[in-house]
């Protein structure tokens, strides 16, 4: 399923972000703090009422220094590609200002459906200044409260009602997708090409689910695959197109629509702050990723020591990337390319492992045998029962008398554990402890 895409626009310090937080709440990360991942939110998931959906706080994408009106459009007009409804947020203490208006006359052409939100009002007695905003032509203004919480559950029943009928990936179940994240001209489009060979069988180029996402399905050895958003990689003319919090956008969202995520590094010029980002999300959002160091062809003090110091470099800046397997190639000399679809299908089937509840269990009392369970002012952990409740990424949970003994230590070592018994390259792996006694 593609979710739906919420994005909000509205001037500087109307409260986009408070809303924007507020919506996505604190979302659980799969480890708790990932080193040196910074979170960057411009882009994250919503949930109301068991719907699912991503939201974009456009404000987060700063242009450069220009005037605010030109930002304002420049916000409106991402907002109207990117999303499938507008949250249109202004503030109901200041009324409404001639770039409201501005904005307003935007978006209005664009025939995306909005949703009028008008913030800080905080109380009921402010409830009146609500009826000048009718006069935008958006119809009915929400009135909510960012800091106190209030009226954001009719402002999402009314986001929700506008979401598209769920459409499917026009994919089969079995296809592979993959998504190249990387900053500009490390390779990708480059490695894009050489997957797809001499020899290759496009199907056909299908416009993706999400606007203007072009895809490029290929099959290879009876193997299906499809590049998500390859459209992405190319050169792209709005101001906006051109910052990089939309690169970093548009790879998010290229990234939830993945199976496999190929983190491209350049041999050349090492790792950005930028990438570690990237790979972070990947690795949240439970993806199987590898690590591709291109442009090996043009490193220059290569002797047998300088593959591993690089590797070296990688784990070191990738901490939480202990599992993705790195493979150092060209797509210029297309020197080693030919390992780089048979590891993509090894981390796909490792994504969706499924391990016999009986296998699972033996293994885990095997475990704690070997290294007990912790104990916390006299209480010792007691694992019950351990079941794996999903694929994509495999995902384990363990029944326990007192899930808040299940220190992050020691799931570190049941994690060490499962793969070192199954096979899990390639893929993060979920661990949830529930009360069971
Ligand atoms: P953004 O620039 O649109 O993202 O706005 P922010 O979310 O950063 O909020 C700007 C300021 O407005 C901050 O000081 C917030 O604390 C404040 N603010 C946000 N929502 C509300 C609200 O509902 N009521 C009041 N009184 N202040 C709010
Ligand atoms: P993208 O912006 O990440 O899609 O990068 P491109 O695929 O457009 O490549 C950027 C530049 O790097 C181009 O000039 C490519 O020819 C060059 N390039 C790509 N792969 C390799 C490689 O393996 N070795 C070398 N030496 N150059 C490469």
């Amino acid at each position: 399923m593609t979710k739906p895409v919420v994005a909000i626009v509205g001037r500087p310090n109307v409260g986009k972000s408070t809303i924007f937080n507020r919506i996505v709440g604190e979302r659980v990360a799969i480890v708790e703090d990932i080193p040196g991942v910074t979170r960057d939110r411009i882009y994250s998931q919503g949930e109301w009422l068991d719907t699912e959906f991503q939201v974009i706080d456009t404000g987060g994408i700063e242009i450069g220094d220009e005037p605010l009106l030109v930002q304002m459009r420049a916000q409106a007009e991402l907002a109207i590609k990117e999303s499938d409804v507008i949250i249109f947020m202004v503030n109901g203490r200041e009324g409404i200002t001639h770039a409201d208006q501005e904005v307003a006359k935007l978006l209005f052409r664009s025939k995306k459906p909005i949703v009028l939100a008008v913030n800080k009002i905080d109380n009921v007695e402010m409830q009146e200044q609500l009826y000048e905003f009718y006069s935008l032509g958006m119809g009915e203004p929400f009135g909510i409260s960012g800091s106190h919480g209030l009226g954001l559950g009719d402002l999402l029943d009314e986001v929700k009602s506008h979401f598209p009928d769920q459409v499917e990936e026009p994919y089969d179940p079995d296809t592979i997708r993959i998504a190249l994240i990387g900053r500009p001209n490390v390779g990708k489009s480059s490695l894009v090409n050489a997957m797809l060979g001499e020899d290759r069988v496009i199907v056909s180029d299908i416009a993706g689910t999400t606007r203007d996402a072009i895809d490029t399905p290929f099959s290879k050895d009876d193997q299906d695959y499809v590049v998500i958003d390859t459209a992405g990689m190319r050169k792209r003319g709005k101001v906006y197109e051109s910052t990089e919090k939309y690169s970093v956008l548009r790879a998010l969202k290229a990234i939830e629509r993945s199976d496999v995520v190929l983190v491209v590094l350049n041999a050349e010029e090492g790792i950005i702050e930028q990438d570690k980002k990237i790979a972070g999300y990947a690795h949240e959002a439970g993806k199987a990723i590898l690590i591709v160091v291109n442009k090996w062809d043009a490193f220059q003090e290569k002797d047998d020591k300088s593959m591993k110091n690089f590797e070296q470099k990688i784990r070191d800046e990738f901490l939480f990337l202990t599992y993705a397997p790195i493979l150092f190639l060209s797509a210029l000399t297309k020197q080693r390319m030919q390992h780089l679809l048979p590891l993509v299908n090894k981390v796909a089937e490792n994504h969706t492992l499924r391990v016999p509840t009986h296998v699972l269990n033996d293994m885990i009392m095997d475990a704690v045998v070997m290294n007990p369970t912790p104990t916390d002012k006299g209480k010792r952990l007691k694992i019950n029962y351990v079941t794996q409740v999903a694929v994509g990424p495999p995902t384990f949970v363990f029944f326990v008398n007192e899930p808040e003994l299940m220190h992050f230590s020691y799931q570190r070592f049941l994690e060490n554990r499962l793969r070192a018994t199954f096979e899990l390259e390639g893929t993060p792996v979920k661990i949830i402890s529930r009360k069971k006694n």
